[in-house]
């Protein structure tokens, strides 16, 4: 089913064509969000980059928006219906899509050199004005419509198989079709998606190096097991290597040990009183150790019962760090088989503010052997790359929002 560019326009042989807008709703309480699940195909028929759309909607909505064509997910906070999304397409199709004079959607954006913005319509040639004072035409003279589009050509493969599978689910009732699917959501799915597919270990692109990589990599599934057990020979459970309170480490293995001999686990109390009777519940250390004892395969459903424990403990900078360090170590030296889930582990880690996105990318950003061998350490971070992109498009999307209040709203 397609409608009316111009809605308003009965003529039954009008030929402009788009789909009507299909949004879901995600999230609970402050962290509700509307996915523009078919943003791409929209802002195509209109020939406008996807991200105009999207960006569009938060100004109206006075909402943050989070825009990423390479895993065509377009994000606007708080939750909206998609009659309301349509009525306000409705007004941006009026403002920066019709040719004024003859109504025809087939227009172009022009900018001219004193950044003036313009409708240049194709059939009848004249130049309609685009309304400067709406913040989207600041968007628009910042992200010019050809290298707004850039983007969406490099992802251009990905996203097209993904539409083709989103065709199917428009023949179902789409409101159902868009529910049934789990308890995963689609941005978590797509990332584990992405992080499979990526190749095993090998040197990495966007990953900063350590000088001293005297490493002969053997990157056989048995050579990483024996380095693993030989690094865990050396420096024991808790303790890490270039730590000077090293006389410490008592403390910390006991409270790991204390954690791991119990089956349930303790509950996040107990786990908290046997911190403050051990005296390091200010210490960042204790974190690192949380990472490593609270959590078993089933990880990705148990983080969340831990957020208030972790939210308590974590006081800084060296505590996200230290936390991530002992995730790295979990995952790296005792589940390996958990490394293309790193992803939606951090992925967790963020949505429920444990971590901060700007720990997570300066952790991303270099491998380190403080925790775990160096091959370990770059290997996590290969596989954690598709979160750490699409949070750096995020924050860069943030920062471009800069200076227009209506987006900023936390
Ligand atoms: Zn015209």
């Amino acid at each position: 089913m397609s409608i009316n560019i111009c809605r308003d326009n009965q003529d039954p042989f009008y030929r402009y064509k788009m789909p009507p807008i299909i949004s879901k709703i995600e999230g609970r309480g402050n962290g509700i969000k509307t996915a523009v699940v078919n943003n791409a195909d929209v802002a195509r028929a209109l020939a406008r980059p996807p991200m105009y759309v999207t960006k569009f909607f938060g100004l109206e909505l006075g909402a943050q928006t989070s825009v990423n064509e390479a895993t065509d997910r377009y994000m606007v906070n708080g939750a909206h219906d998609a009659t309301k999304l349509q009525d306000l397409l409705d007004i941006f199709i009026q403002k920066f899509v019709l040719c004024k004079a003859c109504k025809n959607p087939e227009t172009d954006i022009v900018i001219t050199k004193d950044q003036m913005l313009y409708r240049d319509c194709k059939a009848c040639g004249k130049r309609s004005p685009i309304d400067l004072s709406h913040k989207l035409s600041g968007v628009i003279l910042k992200n010019p419509p050809t290298s707004a589009g850039k983007k969406g050509l490099s992802g251009g493969k990905k996203s097209k198989k993904e539409r083709k599978e989103k065709e199917k689910d428009k023949n179902g009732d789409v409101d159902d079709a868009e529910e049934a699917d789990g308890s995963d959501d689609e941005l978590t799915k797509r990332i584990a998606a992405e992080a499979s597919s990526l190749p095993p270990v090998q040197a990495t692109s966007g990953v900063e190096e350590e000088e001293d990589d005297d490493w002969a990599v053997d990157t056989s599934e048995e050579a990483v097991r024996a380095r693993v057990k030989e690094l865990e020979g050396q420096v024991g459970g808790f303790a890490i290597g270039d730590d000077d309170e090293s006389n410490g480490n008592d403390l910390y293995s006991q409270l790991g040990n204390w954690i791991l001999e119990q089956s349930p686990k303790p509950n996040n109390v107990d786990v908290f009183k046997k911190i403050k009777e051990l005296g390091i519940e200010n210490k960042h250390r204790t974190l690192q150790v949380l990472a490593q004892t609270l959590f078993d395969k089933d990880i990705l459903t148990q983080i969340e019962d831990r957020v208030p424990l972790l939210k308590k403990l974590m006081a800084g900078d060296s505590h996200e760090k230290a936390f991530l360090g002992g995730t790295e170590r979990f995952i790296g030296l005792e589940h390996p088989e958990l490394i293309s889930s790193i992803p939606k582990v951090l992925h967790q880690y963020y949505s429920y503010d444990i971590i901060s996105e700007d720990a997570i990318l300066k952790w991303g950003s270099r491998a380190s052997k403080k925790y775990v061998d160096k091959e370990i350490s770059k290997k996590v971070r290969k596989a954690a790359q598709p979160f750490l992109t699409w949070l750096e498009e995020a924050e860069s999307e943030d920062e471009s929002d800069d200076g227009e209040d209506a987006d900023d709203s936390e």
